[in-house]
């Protein structure tokens, strides 16, 4: 990497004067001369001056400040972003498609319900559910839609007093803070050393207070939660209901289906496993499958196939409601769409497999160097508890820092919170042997730097543009504007 360690501000290149652009006098009044005195600046408001090279350097230097998964290989895998196939970014952006308006006449877009079906109908093929919604709008607002689903199945029978869900100890911070938006009470259930749920401790909490239980399968350790079978039979004889928690759907393509598992309801993020981009919050969609029995309680609007082999848009009285506007993100769903056709079954279920295969090769050729937690095959992804060698100091945190020098995206890290030293790798489907090979390279190389050179490895990233931000004080004192900077500096 050979980049300028410092960029300024564009406001520091700015010059008295300078100016990079001259518009056209256009013999019109001055606002001035029509607005009122009290709509107007009392002082120029204070913008940069540059010329119009100066300018176009700036900002294309700044681009390529950014690290994305087109620059590089991100060992944190489809969670956050797993490399995108760019026919899907063409499809969604197709005028054809990108120029509707949600609030046109069915008859006028019936192209676009077609694929709404379609997508539904496929991703319902790949949960083992019977309808998919493709309303919400991320995973976090899936599981509030399938918690609402949950609820108002209850409701319909009268079973009122159901307001608590079971969460596993390893679930993913949004399953608790989505139970809460929906009402209902959280109780914990805590792992077996091996990592997966205790079932013992679930059966002593399920009661007739319980709406439902939430699992990630496999769990956010990546371990493959064999009891379901059990759990699920547990479950429905307490009178709940068993949710799914697919946001990373990667592992499981092609090889296994919720549905078949004893799942009633699901959510997917097609931002993760199904090609969209959604670095930086978004965007995204979170799909919700239910079983066969609870479709009556999708979200308004549902698409519908007529007799004809014309398409719908129809409202439920029995619905759970409204989630959103319209349709959801329907460019998320035209690129999931382009993913699943282009990948096709026999590609999905290679998707599934490769995944799995590459986290556990990687997972083999480090752990002899890094601290293995949980031994045995693992899914899509795996969790280190940082460096074996824990003589020197060197922690992960400085780990993922000296990737950075590397041009490698840093892994997760301090994620899941069970270890003190968690570096959670996950390395998708996408890769090739080559760059697999390449990183775990890196990976022992830094290993052996911490060894016998702890002081360049703690000191690290060298050369990248910011190498030690303080996060906690970028938490507790944001500093947003240029103002605030030069108030800080004097
Ligand atoms: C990412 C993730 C979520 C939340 O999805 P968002 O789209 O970020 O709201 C929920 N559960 C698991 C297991 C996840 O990995």
């Amino acid at each position: 990497m050979n980049r300028q360690l410092y960029s300024p501000l564009i406001f520091e290149l700015s010059q008295p004067g300078r100016r990079g652009c001259r518009i056209p006098d256009n013999h019109l009044p001055l606002a001035d001369d029509f607005l009122a005195a009290n709509l107007l600046r009392g002082e120029a408001v204070n913008l940069p001056e540059v010329d119009e090279p100066t300018l176009v350097r700036h900002y294309n230097n700044q681009s390529t400040n950014n690290f994305g998964v087109d620059s590089g290989f991100y060992p944190l895998g489809s969670c956050t972003m797993k490399y995108n196939p760019k026919i899907n970014e063409e499809m969604a952006a197709d005028r054809r498609f990108a120029a509707l308006h949600p609030c046109q006449p069915d008859s006028t877009v019936q192209g676009a319900l077609e694929l709404y079906y379609d997508l539904q109908s496929a991703l319902s093929e790949i949960g083992g559910m019977a309808e998919f919604t493709l309303n919400p709008y991320a995973g976090a607002h899936g599981e509030l839609t399938g918690l609402m689903i949950i609820r108002a199945y209850h409701n319909s029978r009268g079973d009122l007093k159901r307001t608590r869900v079971i969460i596993p100890d390893s679930a993913h911070g949004t399953n608790p803070a989505s139970a809460a938006v929906a009402g209902l009470e959280v109780v914990s259930v805590k792992s077996y050393p091996d990592g997966t749920v205790d079932v013992e401790a679930l059966a002593e909490l399920l009661d007739d207070t319980i709406a439902a239980v939430m699992m990630t399968n496999p769990n956010t350790l990546g371990i493959f939660e064999h009891n379901i079978p059990r759990i699920a039979k547990l479950v429905h004889d307490a009178g709940a209901l068993l949710y799914y928690d697919g946001a990373n759907l990667n592992p499981m393509l092609g090889v296994a289906r919720p549905g078949d598992m004893g799942f009633d309801v699901m959510h997917i993020n097609l931002h993760k496993t199904f090609s969209t981009p959604h670095g930086g919050g978004g965007p995204g969609a979170g799909p919700v499958g239910v079983r066969k029995g609870l479709e009556q309680f999708l979200p308004n609007p549902r698409v519908e196939k007529l007799a004809d082999g014309s398409f719908r848009r129809v409202d439920n009285p029995e619905s759970m409601g409204r989630i959103s506007s319209s349709l959801g993100n329907y460019a998320v769903a035209i690129r999931a769409l382009s993913y699943i056709l282009t990948m096709g079954c026999d590609g999905l279920a290679a998707a599934g497999r490769l995944a799995i295969l590459n986290a556990n090769y990687i997972k083999e050729r480090l752990k002899d160097l890094y601290l293995l937690p949980i031994e045995g095959i693992c899914m899509h992804e795996f969790v280190f508890d940082g460096l074996r060698d824990k003589s020197t100091g060197v922690t992960t945190l400085n780990v993922a820092k000296r990737l950075l020098d590397h041009g490698y995206h840093a892994p997760t890290i301090y994620f899941p919170l069970l270890f003190h030293e968690s570096l959670m790798i996950e390395p998708t489907e996408t890769e090739s042997l080559n760059i697999i090979d390449n990183f775990i390279d890196v990976m022992r190389n830094i290993a052996i730097e911490a060894s016998n050179d702890p002081e360049t490895v703690k000191s690290a990233p060298h050369n990248t543009p910011i190498s030690h931000p303080d996060d906690t004080a970028a938490a507790l004192k944001p500093v947003v504007t240029f103002d605030q900077l030069q108030r800080n500096d004097s």
